[in-house]
């Protein structure tokens, strides 16, 4: 039998390092992290920019609220936050931070560069600091713009077997676009540049037009199938609003699955079985729709403590949840149905059909967002 140790309370390094490795598990979720952070800062631009698929170097760049001088440090403490301040707010959380893990785990697993301005400060006095593995190397005044940019380099450079874990840069890198295009078809108002290895993937205007921002992102092909959705049901507090595909849009996967709940990007099953439901009479078993569905609960109906990087959420009533999705998304496909001579479906068919249409076009797509660019 192995002989008792003594139990000792780990080092700040060490403990840091085991929960960082629940919240960043891959390039993914760190871009994931920053980009949240600079939509809680109420940024109305957020560029981000990746090379070797965000192993290599994850940017996100914002013009939201900056970061105070004095607050610098204490933003990559662990569990430090400005967003929640006791555990009664655990119930109402409005942003998509309220871990106040994020940047500290980042900075424990890697080097990072945070530049940051607040609207308040004058004009040169930003301040920028340099993070390895948890250590502050340096803390600087420095010119900035107002907002936040931060740089992350060297992933997992301290955990060597996370490293050779990872996918190839393509597949990591694909996941992040994969994200960023949900996130900037959720904020239409939020203007996002997204660039890989030099290369302008997509930009959107950030001008508020959600299908435009489909159309920028997705492509034509996709958004030409799409037919608008929109439900509102007071007493249960909920109200759904999207695009979803009509019946000849059709694909063998769910990749073309989008779902936010409350401005998160989610997977929930309930919704996943709600779409089904929704389609069974307008799709073929093993089809199915691109839905890009944004609904909204009462906070206290949702808890979206569940999982270290918040990739998911707990309905406090799936079923009622899934009922009120099913339900729209059905009239919706009924209404279209009454109306074809009406409908967009025809418009950009491609022969090929809806399977090769959902492509992100790096080249085509910046041409038809100029002013972001
Ligand atoms: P959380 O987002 O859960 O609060 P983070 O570790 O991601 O925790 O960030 C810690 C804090 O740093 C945030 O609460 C916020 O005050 C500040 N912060 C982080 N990123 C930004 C940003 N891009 N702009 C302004 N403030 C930021
Ligand atoms: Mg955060």
């Amino acid at each position: 039998m192995a002989q008792s140790q003594r139990i000792k309370q780990l080092p700040r390094q060490v403990y840091d390092l085991i929960a960082a490795g629940e919240v960043v598990t891959s390039p993914l979720s760190a871009a994931k992290e920053l980009v949240e952070n600079a939509v809680d800062a109420g940024a109305s631009r957020i560029w981000a920019e990746i090379e070797e698929g965000g192993i290599a170097l994850i940017r996100v760049s914002d013009d939201g609220t900056g970061i105070e001088p004095k607050d610098l440090p204490l933003a990559f403490a662990p569990h430090a936050t400005s967003k929640i301040n006791d555990a009664d707010d655990l119930g109402r959380i409005a942003t998509l931070g309220f871990r106040g893990e994020a940047l500290a785990s980042i900075a424990a697993v890697a080097e990072v560069e945070m530049v940051t301005k607040t609207a308040g400060s004058e004009s040169a006095a930003g301040s920028r600091i340099q993070i390895r593995g948890g250590e502050a190397l340096k803390i600087e005044k420095i010119g900035a713009d107002m907002g936040t940019t931060v740089t992350v380099s060297d992933l997992f450079f301290n955990i060597p077997a996370r490293l050779k874990h990872l996918n190839a840069p393509r597949s990591e890198g694909a996941k992040i676009v994969d994200y960023l295009s949900r996130m900037a078809i959720s904020y239409p108002n939020i203007a996002f540049r997204l660039i890989s290895n030099g290369t302008v993937l997509f930009a959107t205007r950030g001008a508020g037009d959600r299908l435009a921002a489909i159309t920028t992102v997705y492509g034509t092909g996709v958004a030409a199938f799409l037919i608008g959705v929109t439900g509102v049901d007071s007493d249960l507090g909920m109200s759904l609003e999207g695009y979803i595909a009509g019946p000849n849009g059709l694909r063998k996967s769910r990749k073309g699955q989008v779902l936010f709940v409350n401005g998160r990007s989610v997977k929930n099953p309930a919704i996943d079985a709600a779409i089904d439901r929704a389609y069974k009479e307008f799709a073929e078993p093993g089809r199915f729709p691109f839905t890009f569905l944004f609904l909204k609960v009462n906070p206290a109906d949702v808890d979206v403590n569940v999982h270290p990087a918040k990739n998911e959420i707990a309905f406090a009533d799936a079923a009622m949840a899934g009922e009120f999705v099913e339900k729209t998304i059905r009239a919706a496909l009924v209404s279209e149905r009454s109306v074809p001579t009406l409908s967009l479906r025809g418009r950009g068919r491609r022969r090929a059909g809806a399977d090769d249409t959902f492509r992100l076009q790096p080249d085509a797509n910046p041409q038809t967002a100029p002013s972001a660019v």
